[in-house]
């Protein structure tokens, strides 16, 4: 089906992350994978290409795009590749520049985004603690002022970026005895003393993604690092779910079309019993359902985007594109590595590196579960 919500800008757009894509991210395809993280010479790449700060305004280095459909060209290109490319790169741009460029201060914005546009200075953000992650309203990290700066303990898990980051936003209760109404987000810089990171862990799929602990051990911040209110922390991350969730919504899509594009070309090309595996009728009937799975995902997913352009997403639309391109996602690709027979379970075939790369889109950035609580609880139940 033909999209109708790009405009000319943005295939040009398409066209030079392409480029970025087969001249500087593809040719380490397999070092990153085997180092578990991006290197700083893509991010800074990437940075000179202009892909990083497309959503910050020129006079903090960015190109003031003001367009998310930008975004979304990059993500959906990335994500055609590997899962993770979208993943790393999503967490800086998609889900954390919202928090600085809104909320910082002027200060921290001026130290912090020309570094962010550049990728010299690359971003995560930690939510999630060992004790849980869909829950947040009882996380347990504490800050506590201590005459202008900030005194931070506790410590985060599954932390996208977190092994190499530069910045981390980090969301602590402020206020523990009020729960959700106790909780402010800081800036944390990787060299303040105290902070330390764990092992990257060791996952199932997008191994090209780091993903770490981190550690606050009386990590002390200034008060310029405070981002957006004192005690609003959790009102401020639940505004920006939607553009995390769309933008997980993009990669999940794109990603499971890259896996089925390549599968209809082996199926056209693999043969048993004297004929190309995908003239059996079965086969063609399960391309044509995962085709079909995916064009009507897609229409939900473009829709969801032209509203956010106009700033009309809800939380509650941009929960359905979640769960529902994620589940789609793992349908589809499970059904590649079917018709990829035996090969479709070798890592060395990218088939397989999707279906376990694919596995964790209905885990986190809100678990599925989460986004149907949200969606029921819009019907009044
Ligand atoms: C590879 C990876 C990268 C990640 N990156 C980041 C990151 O960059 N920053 C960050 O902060 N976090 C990150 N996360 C964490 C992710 O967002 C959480 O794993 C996710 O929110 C779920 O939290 P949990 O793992 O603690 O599971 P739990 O909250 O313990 O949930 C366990 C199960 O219980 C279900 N459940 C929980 N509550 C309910 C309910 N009310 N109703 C029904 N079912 C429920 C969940 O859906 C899930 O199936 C990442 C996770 C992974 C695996």
């Amino acid at each position: 089906m033909r999209r109708t919500v790009f405009e000319t800008d943005h295939e040009l757009f398409r066209e030079s992350v392409k480029e970025f894509i087969e001249r500087t991210l593809l040719p380490l395809d397999e070092d990153i994978r085997s180092e578990r993280m991006l290197r700083r010479e893509v991010w800074l790449e990437a940075g000179k290409q202009g892909f990083l700060g497309m959503q910050v305004p020129e006079e903090y280095g960015g190109q003031g795009a003001g367009d998310f459909r930008f975004n979304a060209v990059i993500g959906e290109e990335l994500a055609r590749v590997a899962a993770a490319y979208n993943s790393i790169v999503a967490i800086h741009t998609d889900i954390c520049a919202p928090y600085l460029l809104e909320l910082a201060t002027e200060d921290a914005r001026r130290r912090w985004l020309p570094g962010f546009c550049t990728g010299e200075l690359v971003t995560a953000i930690g939510m999630t603690e060992p004790g849980g992650g869909s829950d947040l309203a009882a996380l347990t990290t504490t800050a506590v002022r201590d005459g202008d700066a900030w005194v931070i303990n506790g410590s985060k898990t599954f932390i996208t970026n977190g092994g190499h980051a530069d910045l981390i936003i980090v969301a602590a209760k402020t206020d523990p005895a009020k729960g959700a109404k106790g909780i402010t987000l800081f800036g944390v810089e990787a060299d303040m003393p105290g902070f330390s990171r764990g092992t990257r862990l060791d996952k199932v799929g997008q191994p090209e993604a780091d993903t770490s602990e981190l550690f606050f051990e009386n990590v002390r911040v200034p008060g310029s690092h405070v981002i957006g209110e004192l005690n609003r922390g959790f009102i401020h991350m639940m505004e920006r779910l939607p553009q995390e969730r769309l933008s997980c919504a993009i990669a999940n899509v794109a990603h499971a079309r890259g896996v089925l594009e390549e599968t209809i070309e082996y199926v056209k090309e693999r043969k048993a019993f004297g004929q190309p595996i995908g003239a059996f009728q079965h086969n063609k009937f399960l391309v044509a359902e995962l085709i079909t799975k995916l064009d009507v995902a897609q229409a939900f997913v473009d829709q969801c985007l032209a509203a956010h352009v106009t700033g009309d997403l809800d939380s509650v639309d941009a929960s359905k594109a979640k769960w529902w391109t994620s589940d789609v996602q793992n349908q589809v690709i499970d059904g590649c590595v079917q018709l990829f027979g035996g090969y479709g379970y070798m890592r060395e075939y990218r088939v397989a590196r999707a279906w376990m790369d694919a596995r964790v889109t209905r885990i986190w950035a809100g678990s599925n579960e989460i986004m149907k609580e949200i969606i029921g609880r819009s019907a009044g139940l």
